[in-house]
């Protein structure tokens, strides 16, 4: 289908295509063995210039927003989902800087992140506040110019490898959500360390790393927005920041598709093509058919996010991320499913695609999470409309 991009779009997703298929393609599957961190990888996001794709271009980015994003994050994950989070995440990590910054800290961060010498982080979740991240409990107590962090923070995306981290923490317990503020902290600021290492079924290319603040000290100007709005900064970045999930799903789901129209046309059984069985073409028509349905909808939520039409995406957003991540763990399910028994050997790229996929379902908000939020938006509507 045609999405009328751009011609820089276009070039953009050629840049990216290039990129996976040249230089991760040939080591995914070794660094998914060796759950090692792809730095090579991320050398060759920066080379090709593919780091600064969302960022503007007074901060030495490409300029080309969400869609950008999603466009460049869709064609790496086609290949590996799992290497491409280096980017992925650290725009989780740059986001709130990019929503909630000053032009100081934009100058300051912006620019190196853009040009892939930098990743960041986002450090939101910790062991007892998952999907209800006010129950954190992280503290920034204020000691004049500075604020005293303590406090782990754990399955933090790019841990240990990113040099920017954006924290949330409480600054006024007693405020509950509206006590919650957001900070830039640097890797090697004095109480910053770093902890266990999470061992994962998929993307296992990518660190998911504890954040262990121990009497940190850090300035004041390195507090984002405002003390007691770092859950706004938090919940504006996740409207921003889901549809590249989505588009890691999609990538996902489409290049499982491809492995599995590809395996179909070769693989013989009965002498003839398993592609010739009726039951294969319906099941690669049903696949095509929701991928095709998950690129519509994500691309139109990011152009929407984008154009800034509406103060808030909160609804689409969830919809874009629930419907592609519900969509990779179906593809790729059945992608394993049409190459039967080799689906499941390690030696076809499907399996991985498939434990990849899982985790689309659960960051940045579980699939109960997303429909939480547009269960509540409807309402909301609903109220607003009829009042
Ligand atoms: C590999 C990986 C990378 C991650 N990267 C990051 C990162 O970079 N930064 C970061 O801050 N976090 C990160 N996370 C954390 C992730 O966002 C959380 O794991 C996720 O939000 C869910 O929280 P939880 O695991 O505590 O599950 P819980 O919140 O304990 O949920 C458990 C189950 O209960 C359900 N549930 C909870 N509340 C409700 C409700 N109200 N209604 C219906 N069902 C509900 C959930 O859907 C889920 O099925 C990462 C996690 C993983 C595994």
């Amino acid at each position: 289908m045609d999405y009328f991009l751009s011609e820089e779009e276009k070039m953009m997703v050629e840049t990216a295509k290039e990129v996976a298929i040249t230089k991760m393609k040939p080591v995914r599957e070794e660094y998914d063995e060796k759950e090692e961190f792809p730095w090579d990888i991320q050398k060759e996001f920066a080379q090709a210039g593919l780091c600064g794709c969302y960022i503007p271009e007074e901060y030495g980015g490409f300029g080309k927003g969400i869609m950008g994003l999603v466009l460049v994050v869709e064609e790496l994950c086609k290949v590996d989902g799992g290497a491409a989070l280096c980017l992925a995440a650290t725009a989780l990590g740059t986001l709130p800087i990019l929503i909630s910054g000053n032009d100081e800290q934009k100058k300051k961060y912006l620019p190196s992140i853009a040009d892939g010498t930098n990743l960041a982080a986002f450090g939101l979740t910790e062991a007892s506040a998952g999907s209800d991240a006010t129950g954190m409990a992280t503290t920034a107590v204020k000691d004049g110019d500075y604020y005293i962090l303590n406090g782990t923070k754990c399955f933090i995306t790019n841990g240990g490898e990113a040099q920017t981290y954006t924290i949330f923490a409480k600054t006024n317990p007693s405020r509950g959500a509206r006590g919650i503020s957001c900070f830039i902290v640097e890797k090697g600021t004095p109480g910053f360390e770093f902890g266990k290492k999470e061992k994962k079924m998929g993307i296992r290319a990518s660190a998911t790393r504890e954040l262990i603040f121990n009497n940190c000290k850090i300035h004041k100007d390195q507090l984002l927005s405002k003390e007691g709005h770092g859950l706004m900064v938090a919940q504006a970045t996740l409207d921003n920041s889901r549809p590249g999930v989505a588009a890691q799903a999609l990538g996902i789901a489409a290049g499982a598709l491809d492995e599995a129209v590809d395996y179909a046309r070769k693989r013989v059984q009965f002498g003839q093509p398993i592609a010739s069985f009726q039951g294969i073409q319906h099941m690669l028509a049903d696949m095509a058919t929701q991928v095709e349905a998950a690129r519509a909808l994500l691309y139109s939520v990011a152009r929407a996010i984008d154009a800034k039409t509406s103060k808030r995406t909160s609804k689409e957003s969830a919809m874009a991320k629930l419907f592609c991540s519900e969509t990779a763990m179906k593809v790729t399910t059945d992608a394993v499913q049409i190459l039967g028994g080799y689906g499941y050997s390690r030696e076809y790229p499907v399996e991985k695609m498939m434990r990849d996929a899982k985790i689309t379902t659960l960051y940045e908000g579980t699939s109960q999470i997303q429909k939480n939020e547009i269960a509540l938006n409807l309402i909301k509507e609903s109220a607003a409309k009829n009042s």
